[in-house]
């Protein structure tokens, strides 16, 4: 029917057809354009496919100024790709939300949302509606986290593994190791695990079942190598002494931690400064001079052996401070002050008036630590009176190794972290989806509409990740999964997943692959939720248009 169509020309001459929409067309240009947004999503979930697991390859990532950055990680991955379509940017949103709650599974869950968005596409093309099709995984989701719920295990915390007392059985120390799988290269996992648990248990809340992140600090610096890294309880300033001649170790010290600056204020004079002779120009150093010694004094009567500033100070100020005895540290940015202050129970002064006893921190030391090759140094806050609070501080040979060194740690961290919030795990190498997969079929043959439809292929979208798993590790991806599904069902063992690492065993359990119960439900939520976003955007597009 052509009755509503009409052959224009453009600019250049060339015949192009206009077809007028009807509302009934409207629908299927809607479809089409839902297709075109799954296209989009699936580009990107194929390329973090080829990184999912301990197998998974690494990406080099180069900026438009020429960094050039190496990860696996999904949420760094996402968001350095200059992604222009809007369907891929909520894909990194995506990925960024599961780093937000859980950090850790931000590759998983854009696999999976891919998967399910293939798998929606193959249902509309038989021609069932998105939001039919959106309603059926709501569904089927739901099923699969109960079955989560149902098949979780739970891993004992011991709240004694700390420094001597954490042993390699420890279940938290073997949990932050799996995490690193994918990560580092392999000699540090035992040192980055531990400095993990070891960080996470010194700031832990255990009544409120919670860890404050702000307390753990991670610094990284250039230089040495992974296996230099170390967790310092306590705070480490990426500063050094105001004066060379400063000592290089305090004890017992009583921190003055100010932001006002060590500068006399302008003399307050009616008329513009105006300094024409000798005298004029002496009166004006003795001005400050006694501005300087007045502060100084300040510090001095309120007992403390060392300043933290946040502002810096001339070389005048200096030597007097170097002069009275007065180790000084300048430039201290906010957030390193208020970390300072947390760790040292200080309180941070605006003025030097202000300044009395029970305000200044204390700490039983503090060092200058000077590299090597670098010159660099940094201040070592030690023996802090609020203990809860330290620092992984992390060396490397350059800031690629530093950054990817960085992510790692936050990742077991994490791992760490959600184990104390809830200590139930599901087993990785994809045991816990290929349950799911096979709880959500079985649903499927009970149901009688188009949810049955739905329900097989969010079924197979889990599938994706014992697949991936499997193909990244060089093995048959169709054959792997096969043999674990049936394995799953016949020996009626959740725990089965995909030997990745060529341990010669599929129990997950065993192996001591798990994954936080809390982020492979998150996971599922999350794929599902963006799965229905994109199903249904263009429905609300397409009423608008059919009203007009
Ligand atoms: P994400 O960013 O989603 O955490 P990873 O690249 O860290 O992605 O891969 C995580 C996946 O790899 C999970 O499904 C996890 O169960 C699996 N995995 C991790 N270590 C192993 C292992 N040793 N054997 C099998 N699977 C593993």
């Amino acid at each position: 029917d052509l009755s509503n169509a009409i052959v224009a020309q453009d600019e250049m001459g060339r015949p192009f057809i206009i077809v007028r929409d009807q509302g009934k067309k409207q629908r299927a240009h809607g479809i089409e354009a839902v297709k075109s947004h799954v296209l989009a999503a699936r580009s990107v979930a194929s390329i973090l496919k080829t990184s999912l697991g301990p197998r998974g390859l690494d990406k080099i990532l180069i900026s438009p100024d020429g960094e050039i950055n190496i990860t696996n990680d999904g949420a760094t991955i996402l968001t350095q790709m200059e992604l222009s379509s809007e369907i891929a940017k909520l894909l990194v949103e995506l990925s960024k939300s599961q780093d937000d709650e859980i950090g850790d599974g931000t590759t998983g869950v854009v696999v999976l949302a891919g998967a399910m968005l293939d798998q929606a596409l193959e249902l509309i093309d038989k021609g069932i509606h998105p939001i039919k099709v959106a309603n059926g995984f709501d569904e089927a989701s739901k099923i699969a986290v109960a079955h989560l719920d149902k098949i979780a295990d739970t891993i004992s915390i011991n709240t004694s593994d700390i420094s001597e007392n954490l042993t390699s059985d420890s279940e938290l120390f073997k949990a932050a190791k799996t995490s690193l799988g994918s990560k580092i290269v392999s000699k540090t996992h035992d040192k980055f695990a531990r400095m993990a648990v070891e960080a996470v248990l010194s700031v832990v809340d255990f009544e409120r079942k919670d860890v404050d992140f702000e307390l753990i600090k991670i610094e990284g610096k250039v230089g040495g190598s992974l296996e230099d890294s170390k967790l310092i309880k306590g705070v480490v300033i990426d500063k050094d002494f105001s004066h060379p001649q400063m000592p290089k170790e305090i004890r017992d010290v009583k921190v003055a931690i100010l932001t006002c600056p060590f500068e006399p204020p302008k003399p307050k004079t009616k008329h513009k400064l105006d300094i024409s002779t000798v005298e004029e120009f002496k009166s004006l150093q003795t001005y400050e001079q006694d501005k300087f010694k007045e502060m100084i004094k300040y510090v001095k009567d309120s007992g403390a052996n060392l300043v933290a500033c946040q502002w810096g100070f001339d070389d005048e100020a200096n030597h007097l401070l170097l002069q009275n005895d007065l180790p000084a540290i300048r430039w201290v940015g906010g957030p390193e002050l208020e970390l300072l202050a947390i760790a040292t129970n200080g309180r941070i002064v605006p003025r030097f008036e202000d300044l009395t006893p029970e305000k200044l921190g204390t700490a039983g030391k503090v060092t200058e630590l000077e590299f090597g090759t670098t010159r660099d140094h940094m201040l070592v806050v030690e023996e802090c009176a609020n203990v809860k609070a330290v620092t992984a501080f992390l060396r490397g040979s350059n800031k690629m190794i530093v950054d990817e060194g960085i992510r790692a740690l936050h990742d077991s961290l994490c791992v760490v972290r959600n184990l104390i919030r809830d200590n139930r795990v599901v087993y990785g190498g994809g045991a816990a989806e290929i349950a799911c997969s096979i709880a959500v079929a079985a649903e499927a043959d009970k149901q009688k509409g188009i949810d049955q439809y739905a329900f097989r292929a969010f079924a197979q979208a889990l599938d994706v990740i014992p697949l991936s798993l499997a193909e990244n590790s060089g093995l048959d991806p169709i054959d792997t999964l096969t043999s674990l599904k049936s394995k799953q069902v016949n020996e009626s063992n959740n725990n089965l997943g995909v030997d990745c690492l060529g341990a010669n065993n599929n129990d997950m359990k065993e192996l001591f692959v798990i994954d936080p119960l809390i982020g492979k439900k998150q996971q599922l939520l999350l794929a599902t939720q963006l799965t229905r976003m994109i199903l249904k955007i263009n429905d609300v597009i397409i009423s608008g248009k059919d009203e007009y």
